[in-house]
């Protein structure tokens, strides 16, 4: 960084922490860690993220591309600091739980809530840039859960939900101070004018899905920046405009997370010299007023939802959970869907870009149908659906490079490819080969050297 941009960002921090201590922290190798799907692989035997169970510390960092556990959606990559949003969310959720995750892409924060949220929940994760929704999206596919919509749309187009959601995710987009060591862009698009207008933006998201907050709901509010005017002095105002305030978090000491007040605002701070994690800062904030949601009387679906045919539900065997509604959308792709929430979808399919909601099953072509490549990584997935075959390593990436595979062994038909007990994908087997309908833009692009694909296993 030049010298007076830095000076600059020193004067920014200079109440905040150590600055010395947190620039030295920022010259060193930032720690990696992942977080995993319960349902998908058992315990790993690496250090714990302190603060959150399904969270490790990695020793190195492998080439996840070349891991067909990743694709899998059987971990998420997750830097450490943000995995603390488990200590919130697990005592809030008690039961049942709309929420909304306004800012989502590309899923770091979806994924940690969705296992924490109790059955019955609903998640809607939104992303305003169309092709961070789309990876979004794939991110949500792979993760597994039918119980929630992925949205491309603007924060304020959410009005329609007024009192609708108990648990609303505001994770900011910031400066991104906490991702100088990470991200020479980040270093090099720093300014106390972006910082300005960062805030603003910031502050302007939390009021366009303020009304979206049932009564007693909770909003958390995080950002990765140091500086006190994108996170203390934007809750404080907030919540000094609003019927709201700021609630504390059970903090354990050896964690060395920094709790500051602020004007009202309370916020839970990790500085990189002195937490395992990259910079971080929450706060939660509770909505004492406003009114319930009321669904309106006559809901249609529209956009990417066609229909609802009652024959579609004869396709609910291929997954092991009950309660759910088959549709199709408008390239003949059936999904499931929790039954409770079809009148929402119908409400949220007229308001909202939805880009996809629930677990795609299977793909109608005529009379024929193809197991979808995303019920693979359903964590409901009825595995008597389709015989079953399991592949080694390279088999598996060649899967997730979208190479026709060769499995001369194996039965003919569709047959569903497991690597380490994971259900990975679908391939047609005609004999000679199995053609493999991974789709491209979800496929491998690097170069890959077999021989060494063992290196980027996880333990
Ligand atoms: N929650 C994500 C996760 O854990 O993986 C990271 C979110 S990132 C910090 C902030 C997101 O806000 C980005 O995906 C960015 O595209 C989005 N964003 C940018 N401008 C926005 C705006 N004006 N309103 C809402 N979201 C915005």
């Amino acid at each position: 960084m030049e010298q007076s941009k830095l000076q600059l960002f020193k004067d920014s921090i200079a109440t905040v922490t150590d600055v010395d201590a947190l620039i030295a922290a920022l010259q060193t190798e930032r720690q990696t860690s992942i977080r995993i799907n319960r349902l998908k692989i058992n315990e790993l035997n690496l250090p714990k993220v302190p603060w959150c169970e399904t969270g490790f510390y990695l020793e190195k960092r492998p080439v996840f591309t070349l891991n067909p556990l990743f694709h899998a959606g059987a971990f998420y990559v997750q830097e450490a600091s943000s995995m603390f949003l488990e200590q919130i969310i697990k005592p809030f959720a008690t039961r049942p739980l709309r929420v909304l995750d306004v800012c989502a892409a590309p899923g770091g924060k979806t994924t940690l809530a969705l296992p924490l949220l109790p059955e019955g929940s609903l998640l809607v994760a939104n992303e305003v840039i169309k092709s961070r929704a789309q990876i979004l999206s794939e991110n949500l596919v792979k993760w597994g859960y039918s119980n929630s919509i992925v949205t491309n749309n603007d924060p304020k187009d959410f009005s329609f939900l007024k009192g609708f959601f108990d648990l609303i995710l505001v994770d900011a987009p910031c400066s991104g101070e906490g991702m100088f060591r990470k991200d020479d862009d980040a270093i090099s698009e720093w300014s106390p004018e972006n910082v300005d207008l960062c805030s603003k933006r910031q502050l302007r998201i939390l009021y366009d899905v303020w009304d979206c907050l049932a009564p007693e709901g909770m909003l958390i509010y995080s950002t990765c920046t140091f500086n006190e005017k994108e996170n203390e002095d934007v809750v404080s105002r907030f919540i000094a405009e609003n019927n709201a305030v700021c609630e504390k978090v059970i903090l354990q000491p050896e964690w060395n997370v920094t709790e500051r007040e602020k004007d009202g605002a309370i916020s839970y701070r990790f500085f990189p010299h002195k937490t395992k994690g990259e910079g971080f800062s929450l706060s939660v904030i509770r909505k004492h007023d406003g009114t319930e949601y009321s669904l309106p009387k006559r809901t249609q679906p529209s956009g990417n939802i066609a229909s609802f045919a009652k024959s579609f539900q004869t396709y609910n065997s291929f997954l092991t959970n009950d309660n759910q509604l088959i549709y199709s959308d408008k390239r003949n792709i059936l999904w499931s869907f929790p039954q409770e929430y079809q009148q929402i979808l119908c409400e949220i399919s007229s308001h909202c870009n939805i880009v996809h909601a629930g677990t795609p099953l299977v793909e109608l072509m005529g009379n024929k149908l193809n197991p979808h490549h995303g019920l693979a990584f359903s964590i409901a997935y009825n595995a008597d659906s389709f015989p079953r075959i399991s592949v080694d390593l390279e088999t598996a990436v060649r899967y997730f490079k979208k190479e026709p595979l060769s499995l001369p062994q194996a039965e003919k038909g569709w047959l569903n490819l497991m690597y380490e007990n994971v259900s990975v994908g679908f391939v047609k087997n005609i004999g000679n080969r199995a053609n493999n309908p991974y789709p491209q833009e979800w496929a491998i692009k690097m170069n890959v050297d077999y021989s060494r694909l063992s290196e980027n296993c996880i333990e």
